[in-house]
């Protein structure tokens, strides 16, 4: 119940929208109650005393009560409706902010697919809970207690009877709905399975056709998607009973009821419009029962969803600001790794590294796959912090500079070339979103961008991404290295593609790279000779610890594994 009152909470701002359609949904219950108790005048009236006026004025009073209900339907539909998006709108934010400050531990930890459907399908699960919640239970409610009223006004031995067959109901229902809210929290991480494949095989699409195997991935589809289906069949097939057996049990009250109730009118202990208003109530309250029974299906549904929306809105930030962090101004770029020990899991996969970068020097990183030269170049961003030790800028431990501060001191060019679905210049511009579009131009002079984006049918406003023009894989590195050369941060990391260019792009991306490391520290995860030949200093990784150190013709000399990684690597260069 908990989370369900958080949902509860976010619906708070909203609280007018929810008063009017409380006001709405009270006179609805109103009428509800009017016609079940006006039943016994009208009749009287009509039928034994022949009242001609009532006859002539009754039509328009149905019509005028329907058309009022009808209005207050309306309001309440409308306000109640709109309070529950607006909610479930600032849930949605609220995750999605979360998630974006999470560290990369937890993006490696939660799969993109299972994070979708978090916040598209589980939240959406969540709405669908307040929306019957906070409305479903008060117009029900209201209805419930109004036509209880007339009920024992009208008789109350017979009201007595009738009710000895509700409380059956309550048991079996309860039951269901929470096996339901089990089932329906595994269908929820199914669809996150779907989600997961999708994302997979969209984005791996290349791969996919390339081998041909769209048909054992159509299969491996199909299977997860029967998965869900057998999971929501259970959910289905418990949802579907609940509803016959309500009915069938509360059939046994209206049988019973009927006999007696007739019982009672023909031994003039009740008349027939006071039984026929009895009535009336009975079966108007039918509806509003079975609904009710219905939101405790829907409450543990969405109480399911929420517990997972939550788990993530209350993971903890691992990288956050400590409470001493402070601002620094630029630095001048002295880098220093002291004893560093770092652990994704149980295993360190760096251990006791110990490195000085001084202002401006180049460094190149190398050492086979796995050695954990990533994992070294992210402690500089604070993806992660270190296990022991500690990353330090210009002698300071970097986890004493505010976050923001210290992402001014970085730049990060990766090898995944990530470009967003926008204009080239806004691209350029992630550097510094505030750059005037000349410092844009002069950063991808700079990155050798400047003459290709001038060719582009709309230059720097051209869209690329999805929409747009798509480029080569030389001048996207080049639009991200003229990112980074718009930055102009004292400190570059970059992590050199493995992918070969054709020479005239090597050479293009060479110079850019050249332009954008001048004067700065520089950590490149280094896999072109060209690179390695002209970095100040090689550091050379195995298994988490550096190995090797010095340059490229005093490594060459010491015939150890940089002797063999090189004759590997560059034999055809
Ligand atoms: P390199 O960049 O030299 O190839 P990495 O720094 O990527 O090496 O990896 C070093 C070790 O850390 C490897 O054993 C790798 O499996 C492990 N590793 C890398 N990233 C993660 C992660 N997010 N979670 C757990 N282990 C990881």
């Amino acid at each position: 119940m908990e989370s369900f009152k958080r949902v509860l909470r976010y619906s708070r701002p909203y609280w007018w929208r929810i008063a009017i359609a409380m006001v709405g949904t009270l006179c609805v219950a109103g009428t509800d109650g009017a016609v079940a108790y006006l039943v016994e005048p009208v009749l009287k009236r009509i039928f034994s005393e022949q009242d001609k006026v009532i006859f002539a004025v009754l039509p328009l009073g149905i019509i005028g009560i329907f058309l009022f209900r009808a209005v207050c339907r309306y309001l309440y539909d409308y306000f109640i409706v709109t309070a529950g998006q607006l909610a479930i709108q600032d849930i949605r934010n609220d995750l999605y902010r979360c998630n974006l400050f999470l560290s990369l531990r937890f993006f490696s930890k939660n799969s993109t697919g299972a994070l979708i459907s978090r916040t598209l399908s589980d939240v959406a699960v969540m709405q669908e809970g307040v929306a019957t919640v906070v409305t479903g239970l008060l117009r029900d409610g209201v209805t419930v207690i109004g036509l209880l009223g007339i009920v024992f006004y009208r008789n109350w031995q017979l009201a007595i009877i009738s009710f000895i067959v509700i409380p059956l109901t309550a048991i079996p229902a309860q039951r269901i709905g929470k096996r339901i809210k089990r089932l329906s929290s595994q269908s929820q991480e199914m669809v996150g399975g779907l989600a997961a494949i999708l994302q997979e095989t969209f984005s791996g699409i290349k791969v996919i056709k390339a081998f041909g195997l769209e048909q054992r991935e159509i299969g491996r589809f199909v299977s997860k998607n029967l998965d869900y289906y057998r999971y929501v069949r259970k959910t289905i097939k418990y949802a579907s009973l609940s509803t016959p057996i309500v009915e069938t049990i509360t059939s046994l009250g209206i049988a019973a009821v009927v006999w007696y109730g007739g019982s009672l009118v023909m031994n003039g202990a009740m008349t027939a419009s006071e039984f026929f208003s009895f009535i009336t109530a009975m079966i108007m309250l039918f509806n509003p029962v079975k609904k009710l029974t219905g939101t405790y299906n829907t409450i543990q549904r969405s109480v399911g969803a929420a517990e997972r929306v939550f788990e993530i809105i209350d993971e903890k930030q691992d990288i956050v600001d400590g409470p001493d962090a402070v601002a620094v101004g630029r630095i001048s770029g002295l880098v220093e790794f002291r004893d560093v020990s770092f652990r994704y899991d149980d295993e360190y996969v760096l251990r006791h590294i110990s490195l000085e970068a001084r202002q401006g020097e180049v460094v190149a990183l190398v050492g086979p796959s796995g050695a954990g030269k990533s994992s070294m170049v992210s402690l500089l961003l604070r993806f992660y912090d270190p296990t022991e030790g500690a990353v330090l800028f210009d002698g300071r431990d970097i986890r004493s500079i505010r976050l923001t501060s210290l992402l001014e001191q970085v730049a990060l060019v990766d090898q995944e070339t990530i470009l967003f679905n926008d204009t080239l210049s806004n691209n350029i511009r992630y550097g510094r979103p505030g750059a005037s579009l000349a410092e844009v131009e002069a950063a991808a002079r700079a990155a050798y961008a400047h003459d290709f984006i001038m060719q582009m049918p709309e230059g720097y406003e051209t869209v690329i991404g999805d929409r747009g023009v798509r480029l080569s894989g030389g001048q996207r590195q080049r639009i991200c290295i003229a990112r980074a050369i718009l930055k102009d941060t004292p400190i570059l990391i970059l992590d050199e593609a493995t992918s070969a260019l054709d020479t005239e792009s090597e050479q293009m991306v060479q110079k850019a790279l050249n332009n954008l490391m001048a004067n700065r520290t520089t950590f490149v995860i280094a896999h072109r000779l060209s690179t390695i030949l002209h970095a100040d200093r090689i550091v050379v990784l195995d298994g988490g610890r550096i190995v090797e150190e010095g340059t490229h013709a005093k490594l060459l000399e010491r015939q150890g594994l940089y002797k063999k990684l090189c004759d590997m690597q560059f034999s055809d260069q």
